[in-house]
């Protein structure tokens, strides 16, 4: 089999359809979403839209929860909070039933998905050291994907070693596990604005890639609606 994993859609419209588009084209058996549909971005029920009609798998991510009333923004910085308030203003009951339906983790023969992390939903895998912690929780499964950093990277453990790679195709060893971000479709943040994602070869193979989108339309959209003009900003940077 080979998946398409996305994460971090973040309610930007115009990368989801540019990442979709370049999913299609590569012919894949399924796509996993990570989470973080909504949240940020100006295009929310379209986002969810798009999940329901396509018949997306997708887990729920923490901006998710809060913009459908499951959790508080309690945590969230003022400008996330402002715009997971906002996003609940918007939702349909459609969008919100949805959301709210979400599961927090899927496991498939030979791996896991999370939003956060698999001890987690909410935490940040950050370094070698976070990600050290969370293999053992691995178990039998070879693979790990998690989102919620908006940060491409793959973790690696053979023996007692972490490591991490950026090579963009990375062949799978046998005796080795794997912790792997697809980085955000909607709000990158490795310095790539770009929209991420990712294809995962059951045969062994990860592939990351990047495909443009007109950020313009997606930065045009977040401050016509009133939305913290921060969050327009930085999708170009890819920060
Ligand atoms: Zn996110």
């Amino acid at each position: 089999m080979r998946y398409a994993i996305i994460s971090d859609i973040h309610a930007n419209l115009e990368a989801f359809l540019a990442v979709l588009s370049e999913i299609d084209k590569c012919g894949t058996d399924g796509i996993l979403c990570l989470g973080d549909i909504v949240g940020y971005g100006a295009s929310p029920n379209e986002c969810v839209e798009i999940m329901r009609e396509r018949q997306i798998f997708t887990l729920s991510g923490n901006h998710d929860k809060a913009a459908c009333g499951l959790t508080e923004p309690v945590d969230f910085n003022s400008t996330a909070r402002r715009a997971v308030l906002w996003t609940r203003e918007k939702l349909t009951p459609e969008s919100r039933e949805f959301l709210r339906g979400l599961p927090e983790e899927a496991e498939y023969d030979d791996f896991m998905i999370v939003h956060g992390a698999p001890s987690d939903p909410d935490r940040y895998i950050l370094s070698e050291y976070d990600a050290e912690e969370e293999f053992p929780l691995l178990g039998d499964l070879i693979l790990c994907f998690f989102g919620h950093t908006h940060v491409r990277v793959l973790y690696s453990l053979s023996g007692e070693m972490v490591q991490v790679s950026e090579d963009e195709r990375v062949k799978l060893l046998d005796g080795t596990r794997y912790l792997v971000n697809p980085g955000s479709v909607g709000q990158p943040r490795d310095g790539d604005p770009r929209a991420a994602f990712l294809i995962y070869d059951q045969n062994g193979e990860v592939e990351f890639r990047r495909v443009e989108y007109p950020i313009e339309i997606a930065q045009r959209k977040i401050i016509e609606s009133g939305l913290d003009r921060i969050l327009a900003e930085r999708l170009s940077l890819g920060y």
